[in-house]
Order: structure tokens, then C-alpha cells, then sequence
């Protein structure tokens, strides 16, 4: 495994945690190695008349605890690398949130922008012909992540019940007039906030008068900045994959995120100083949010970076150098498997509620979020002092520390 790709970081901040634990090396086996790969080729009809070809993916990684579940995620760069790392985060992170999933994570080799809406669907129908008969409710349930929002997820669910019947649960962060949940879009920013407000308070302050910049102006980067804004939190600059804007005073959000419908981007947004993603990095600020993709925080972007707290809204954002040169210089790193855990979190609301065929309302997915995301970062907290570990370590110990249990009990057989 090359020492620098998505597998191997997420594998060495594991290790960490297994060496904290003093496991035996079995463990390595049993909780490293994903449970089922499955790669599908996927050739759709393009509008033109030609032929689209493409590579999904589904890796099942562990299911001790619960079905498998994780996100979808479109993008060309979207490897077998990336998506192996990305379902192991979701085995960690539904055993830190604490619900009864395991973790799994698809992806699909496409750039969305470059596709119809009808070569999307088409493509979103096929990748479910060909992995139908590895998910569903009580097996592996996907949800959305970069590129893929509620019409993928509804699709995806019309697609699973022409060849099962109906099984709203198979997925999650659907419509809500299509079995989705009240406070689903939301989730992983209002997560994300609670996170950091947590962080912050530890520390006496607030998220009111704080000051953050963010990468990313999708579903997570956008809830979050919206609802920093809404607590007085100070958004001074956000960027996306065309560019980024910046305000010392802090950017007017609700105007921003009418500027990004209308666009497709927060470039151009009048007010503010157009700034590149990498300067992003190098802001003035208290809390710098990547909310886009993965290793954009290296030892090199990790040495400029100016604010106290790096909250990791992405699925792992920071290499291990990265990690660990924001560490030595006494910032600290909320991770990922803790922080963004709000969207698993209420998918699994959302998942209760179509297995009940009852509708809760937005106050209890809020409430019941928050409980979960403060009850876990006292364990969190609790284990950085029992170890005497950083964020990150805790945050996995606790995670390998639930898995494990799961996995004991269960026998290997
Ligand atoms: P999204 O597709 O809605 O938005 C992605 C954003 O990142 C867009 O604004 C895009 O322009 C920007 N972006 C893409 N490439 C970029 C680049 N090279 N430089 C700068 N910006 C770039 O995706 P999302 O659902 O908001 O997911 C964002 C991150 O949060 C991902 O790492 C994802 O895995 C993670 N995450 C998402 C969820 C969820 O519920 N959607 C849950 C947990 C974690």
C-alpha cells in the first residue's frame, strides 16, 4: 500500500489507536481488512447515442455493530483507494456517534458536471442493477456524499424497488416527500456546529464572535456556514472548486448562499476579496473547516495554517503529516469520524423512521442529534485523558474499543 494514499493514512491513525490498546495482531485482520469489495462496470446510453462507460464501487467494510452503511460518492477521482478509506472512517464513526451500523462507502468514477440529468439518472439506475442484491434495509444501506444529493437518493430508491419491492430503508437522505427525514439536509453542518460549539466551550468560548473560514460550499460546507452565521459565529471566507471569496468583517451568509444558487458558485459573490482555495488555507481565523475533499491539508498547507482549531467537516482532509505538524504546533484537529457524524447520524433517524412508518418531527431529529454528538465528545474527552492522546487517537480508541466488543461477542466461529 503506497504510503501516502487514503487507505494508508486512515490505516495509521487506526494503528495508533490499536497500539494504544495494546490489541493483539489478529485485531489488524479482523478490523482492517474490508468484509466485501464489489466492482461493477457500468455502460449506459449516453444522449448522443454513445456509449458511457464507468466503475462503481461498494466496499462492505465492517458490519459487527450493525448493517453496513456510508455514503455514495460521484467523482473521476473516486478509486478503489479512496473509497476502501472512506468506508473504514464509517466504521469508526458510527461506533463514536453510537448507532447500530457498521460502515461501508460507494462511489462511481464520474464527474457529475460533465452529465446530463438524464445520463445521471441513467447511471444511478445501472450502478443499483448491478449491486442490488449486496444492500438493503438490514444489510447495507447508502446514503448521499460529494456529488450525490436527495433526487440520486431518490432514484437510487425507486430503482432498489423495482427489484425488491418496497424498502424505504434501503437508503437514506431521500426527499422527504419520499420517506426522507426532517432535518436530514442539515445534519452533518448542524453536526459540524455542535461539534465545534463543544470545542469551543471547553476552551470558555463561544461560537458567537468566533471567526471560521471554509472549503467547500456543498450541502456541508453550506448548512454549516448557515448555521454558524445564524449563532453570530463569523464566516470570513468560504471557497468551492472554482474559487473562494474573503471578508474580514464576515460574509454575509444567507445573501452568499443566493449568490451560489443563482451561479453555481461562490465566485463572483460583490462584497468580498476573491481569493484562491490554497490562500483559504492560510486565513485569519480562529476555526479553518475543510468541508470539500480529502488530503488537502499536508505538512506544507499544515505549516501556513493560521487559526487554533482545524474542524474537519471532510472525510479525512488532513495526511497523516498533515495531522500531525498541525498537532505539533498546538492546533488542535477535531477529527472527521466525530465531527461530520451528524449525517450518519440522523440518516439513522431517518432509517428508524421508514422501518416504522412514522414521521418524527424536525425538533426530535435535532434533539436527538444533539444528544448524540455532546454525549460523544465526553467520551471523547474522557478518553484523551486516559491515554493522554491527542483528538484524533481518542477518538479511534474509543471507535476500535466498541468494534471490537461487538466483534468478541459475535465470535469469529
Ligand atoms: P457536495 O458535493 O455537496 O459539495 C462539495 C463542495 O466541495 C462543493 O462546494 C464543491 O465545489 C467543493 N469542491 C469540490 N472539489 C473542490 C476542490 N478541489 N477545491 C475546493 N472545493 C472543492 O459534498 P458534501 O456532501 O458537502 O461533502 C463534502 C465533504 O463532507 C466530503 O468530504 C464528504 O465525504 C463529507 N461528508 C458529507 C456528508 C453528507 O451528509 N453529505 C456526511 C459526512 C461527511
Amino acid at each position: 500500500m503506497a504510503r501516502s494514499g487514503y487507505q494508508w493514512t486512515t490505516n495509521t491513525f487506526l494503528k495508533r489507536a490499536m497500539d494504544a490498546l495494546k490489541l493483539e495482531e489478529h485485531y489488524e485482520t479482523l478490523l482492517v481488512m474490508p468484509r466485501r469489495e464489489v466492482r461493477v462496470e457500468l455502460a449506459i446510453r449516453m444522449d448522443d447515442g454513445s456509449l458511457g462507460n464507468f466503475i462503481g464501487y461498494r466496499i462492505q467494510h465492517d458490519n459487527s455493530r450493525g448493517p453496513y452503511k456510508g455514503g455514495l460518492r460521484y467523482h473521476p477521482k473516486a478509486d478503489i483507494d479512496q473509497v476502501r478509506s472512506l468506508a473504514s472512517l464509517m466504521t469508526w464513526k458510527t461506533a463514536v456517534i453510537d448507532v447500530p451500523f457498521g460502515g461501508a462507502k460507494g462511489g462511481i468514477d464520474a464527474d457529475p458536471a460533465k452529465l446530463s440529468v438524464l445520463e445521471l439518472e441513467r447511471l444511478t439506475r445501472r450502478f443499483v442493477d448491478q449491486i442490488h442484491d449486496f444492500i438493503g434495509e438490514r444489510m447495507d444501506i447508502p446514503a448521499p456524499d460529494v456529488n450525490t444529493d436527495q433526487r440520486v437518493m431518490g432514484w437510487f430508491f425507486d430503482q432498489y424497488t423495482r427489484h425488491h419491492g418496497f424498502a424505504p430503508g434501503v437508503v437514506t437522505g431521500k426527499p422527504v416527500a419520499l420517506h426522507g427525514s426532517l432535518g436530514r439536509e442539515a445534519a452533518t453542518g448542524r453536526g459540524c456546529l455542535i461539534a465545534i460549539r463543544e470545542v469551543l466551550a471547553a476552551a470558555g468560548e463561544t461560537v458567537d464572535g468566533t471567526s471560521f473560514a471554509v472549503q467547500g460550499f456543498g450541502n456541508v460546507g453550506s448548512w454549516f456556514a448557515r448555521l454558524v452565521h445564524a449563532q453570530r459565529g463569523k464566516i470570513v471566507a468560504v471557497s468551492d472548486v472554482r474559487g473562494g471569496v474573503h471578508a474580514g468583517d464576515g460574509l454575509d451568509i444567507p445573501k452568499l448562499v443566493e449568490h451560489a444558487k443563482a451561479t453555481g458558485s461562490v465566485v463572483g459573490f460583490t462584497g468580498a476579496t476573491p481569493i484562491t482555495n490554497k490562500e483559504l488555507f492560510a486565513v485569519d481565523c480562529d476555526v479553518l473547516v475543510p468541508a470539500a475533499l480529502g488530503h488537502v491539508i499536508d505538512e506544507n498547507v499544515a505549516k501556513d495554517v493560521l487559526a487554533r482549531y482545524v474542524l474537519e467537516a471532510a472525510n479525512g482532509p488532513c495526511t497523516v503529516h498533515g495531522s500531525d505538524t498541525l498537532e505539533q504546533r498546538g492546533i488542535l484537529c477535531v477529527p472527521d469520524i466525530w465531527a461530520n457524524a451528524g449525517g450518519v447520524t440522523a440518516s439513522y433517524f431517518e432509517w428508524v423512521q421508514n422501518l416504522q412508518q412514522h414521521r418524527w418531527t424536525e425538533e426530535r431529529v435535532n434533539e436527538e442529534l444533539e444528544l448524540h454528538v455532546v454525549q460523544a465528545h465526553r467520551r471523547i474527552r474522557e478518553t484523551m485523558a486516559r491515554f493522554g492522546c491527542s483528538m484524533r487517537t481518542a477518538a479511534f480508541v474509543l471507535a476500535v474499543e466498541r468494534v471490537k466488543a461487538a466483534t468478541d461477542l459475535r465470535g469469529i466461529g
